[in-house]
């Protein structure tokens, strides 16, 4: 690597002593090793079928997943190139709460096919370009192959929960849990005045609760709250309550922070104490007096201030997490106070509480007219179960609440990727020049989906694809693979259905990363570029290392095809 440029003859120093260079080929050649490092690392996840994979963080922590966003997230990556990558789960995530192994995994395909193009000295820009007609065109496709899903079609709308719980921790109960999502989204389906559906995931809360199983899991009217009252004296059960939600603490305000107080005599100190007592006192009694018989604060409480509200007969919980506190505030139809003497009458919330002494948790139902809010309760038996079982269930509500505002949806199982490879490939025949082949290429790299949940499966992926091609030719549009027998079978029909909106923007996602890294032919670094970072990208602290080099075997077969 040079770190000279030639000027006139004169060797021209324009980079320091420690900073190395790549340029073209090599660089290029960097950037997809890396890039597919990521995506390989991934790959053996994809599917009802794939493998979890367990991260042991620097601290020793454990996590035990399946879900791509989670396992890039929680993996040392110090790849620059690798860290663009883990970029394009993360967009995957936040858009569309699945589809991130998906998206990662054709990124990585596409580099590998465009790897194969710029040996044959096919120029970095043509392939972009065909990969973004490509991708326009496959996405334009999706829309054509998709179906509308009616809000109400509870059994379509449970089998894409189910479909997007694939593989999940979710995925053991996933009866009970995809009628759970159902429900909770339809709970907070509105049909706007504009005729359009409007779906408010705000609206839904999730709590989760060790000690039994993921299927005792319930969806409740309101808020349920991990918290314990106050004090030992309060009422645990309150009927058509009147609910304060506060966010300063309820204790002495220190007038002078840091003037240092001199007490010269026990009796200066009794007064002072005195003084406590009454401003704690006053502030109980304005709270009594606006009504409030139940008190969720942000912020903590005095321990006699918590006593003197024990004895007014109000139950009071310290420390609530702000989120809690806006969802109270929707449930229960109150205001989040800030100034206990600014307590204006209305800003006061009515409900029914509870606290329930076993599971040491508070349920809240709002009586309001405004109320609105449902909680999933997720069980499960330990922290890994509702750690995983969360992601899987946010996910599902994520993907349940687009298909159900967008309203379309897919075949899954590879049937939609087979369907628009082909109609891609059609597409290549009027794109001329080089262009051509990688709008070709980038076909290829969508049937990258079929074979990986065949593989992953243990069944023959090149069968399988020869299976589905054939079944597309003969028009069956909706044609997957039933990755539990290995045969090929309408998967829609079958309930894998899937989210159009996550599918087309998995594949931006992952036309944007390839493309990102295709157009990097220099890479100037101010230290040292080994390849280390590569070997970092491909093994978290504590996975088990043996999987990656045979995925690398892998995608080499997958460029081949
Ligand atoms: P992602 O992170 O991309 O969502 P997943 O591990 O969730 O990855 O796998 C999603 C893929 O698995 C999709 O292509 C989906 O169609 C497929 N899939 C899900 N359930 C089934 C099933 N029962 N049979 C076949 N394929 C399935
Ligand atoms: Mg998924």
């Amino acid at each position: 690597m040079s770190q000279q440029q030639q000027m006139g003859g004169q060797p021209m120093v324009i980079l320091g002593e420690d900073s190395q260079r790549m340029k073209d080929r090599d660089a290029q050649s960097h950037n997809i090793a890396a890039a597919q490092a990521v995506s390989e690392s991934v790959r053996s996840t994809l599917g009802p079928k794939g493998m979890d994979k367990m991260l042991v963080s620097s601290m020793g922590d454990v996590t035990v997943t399946n879900d791509g966003v989670t396992i890039l997230g929680e993996m040392d990556i110090d790849n620059p190139t690798a860290s663009m990558v883990v970029e394009v789960a993360e967009t995957q995530e936040d858009e569309a709460g699945d589809g991130t192994t998906t998206a990662v995994s054709i990124a990585g395909e596409l580099l590998s096919n465009a790897e194969d193009m710029l040996e044959q000295d096919i120029h970095p820009t043509a392939i972009i370009r065909g990969f973004d007609l490509a991708a326009e065109q496959a996405r334009e496709e999706i829309d054509e192959v998709s179906r509308t899903v009616d809000p109400d079609d509870t059994d379509l709308i449970r089998n894409v929960a189910e479909t997007s719980m694939t593989g999940k921790g979710a995925e053991l109960e996933k009866d009970v849990l995809a009628e759970l999502v159902v429900d909770a989204v339809q709970a907070v389906t509105v049909d706007a005045d504009d005729g359009e559906t409007v779906v408010d995931l705000e609206y839904v809360n999730v709590e989760t609760q060790t000690g039994s199983a993921a299927g005792d899991s319930e969806l409740l009217e309101g808020a349920v709250i991990d918290k314990d009252p106050a004090h030992a004296e309060m009422p645990t059960s309150l009927a058509n309550a009147e609910v304060l939600l506060i966010d300063e603490p309820i204790e002495v305000e220190d007038t002078d922070a840091d003037a240092n107080l001199q007490l010269d005599s026990p009796d200066q100190l009794q007064n002072f104490l005195d003084k406590e007592e009454e401003q704690l006192r006053e502030k109980v009694e304005t709270i009594a007096e606006s009504g409030a018989d139940v008190v969720f604060c942000q912020k903590g409480i005095d321990d006699l201030a918590e006593h003197f509200l024990a004895q007014e007969g109000v139950l009071a919980a310290s420390r609530a997490k702000k989120s809690d506190l806006a969802f109270l505030r929707e449930v229960v139809g109150a205001e989040v106070v800030s100034d206990l003497d600014a307590l204006a009458s209305g800003a006061l919330g009515a409900a029914d509480v509870r606290f329930d002494d076993e599971e040491e948790l508070f349920y809240v139902e709002g009586t309001d007219e405004e109320s609105h809010g449902v909680t999933l309760l997720l069980r499960g038996s330990t922290d890994h179960v509702v750690d995983e079982l969360e992601r899987g269930i946010g996910d599902a509500l994520d993907v349940v609440a687009q298909c159900v505002s967008d309203g379309r949806v897919l075949a899954g199982g590879g049937a939609v990727e087979v369907e628009v490879a082909r109609r891609v490939r059609e597409f290549a025949d009027g794109v001329s020049g080089r262009e051509q082949r990688a709008v070709k290429a980038f076909a290829d790299a969508l049937e990258l989906v079929p074979r990986v949940l065949s593989e992953n499966a243990g069944l023959d992926s090149i069968d399988t694809l020869v299976d589905l091609r054939a079944a597309h030719e003969d028009g069956n549009g909706t044609a997957g693979l039933d990755v539990f027998t290995g045969d090929v079978v309408d998967t829609f029909d079958a309930g894998v259905v899937e989210s159009a909106h996550a599918k087309r923007q998995a594949l931006s996602s992952a036309t944007e990363a390839a493309n990102l890294v295709l157009k990097i032919d220099d890479i100037i670094a101010a230290g040292d570029l080994s390849t280390e970072g590569e070997e970092d990208a491909g093994g978290p602290g504590g996975a088990p290392g043996g999987g990656m080099g045979g995925m690398g075997g892998m995608g080499g077969m997958g460029g081949a095809m």
